[in-house]
């Protein structure tokens, strides 16, 4: 875990992405999807540096997916930091965050809280 990486705007995990090794994060203006994200657009039009620091309940690009949301809603209850320290504590317990492709552990759920509940304890 490259844990200076911290959370992306939209609320992936940038310190843990397989793609760490060629982009710095999402605030590094590397992201190979910086054009197209419309979390980065609209959080930078909103003056915010994330979307979990934004009043609205949305549901725009990448936060339709399940992991994004729920760890944008993890942050706005508990914040960065102890997401970083549940996500750090559960890699050296063996679960996964990119398996395979940009998929892995925190992705095969359909309930935010079921999701938010395997963060803090991973356990399922
Ligand atoms: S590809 Fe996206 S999620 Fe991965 S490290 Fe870069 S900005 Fe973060
Ligand atoms: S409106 Fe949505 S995409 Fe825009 S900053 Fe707020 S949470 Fe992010």
């Amino acid at each position: 875990m490259k844990r200076e990486l911290g959370i992306a705007r939209c609320g992936l995990a940038c310190c843990l992405c397989s793609e760490n090794v060629t982009c710095s994060g999402c605030h590094s203006g590397e992201c190979p999807d910086k054009q197209w994200c419309e979390n980065l657009n609209c959080s930078q039009s909103r003056n915010l540096d994330h979307c979990y620091n934004c009043s609205e309940d949305c549901k725009k690009g990448l936060l339709k997916k399940i992991k994004p949301y729920a760890f944008a809603q993890f942050v706005k209850r508990y914040g960065e930091n102890e997401l970083l320290d549940c996500l750090e504590r559960n890699e050296k317990n063996g679960i996964v965050y990119h398996r395979e492709g940009i998929k892995g552990d925190y992705d095969d759920f359909d309930q935010v809280e079921e999701l938010i509940e395997f963060i803090k304890t991973g356990q399922r």
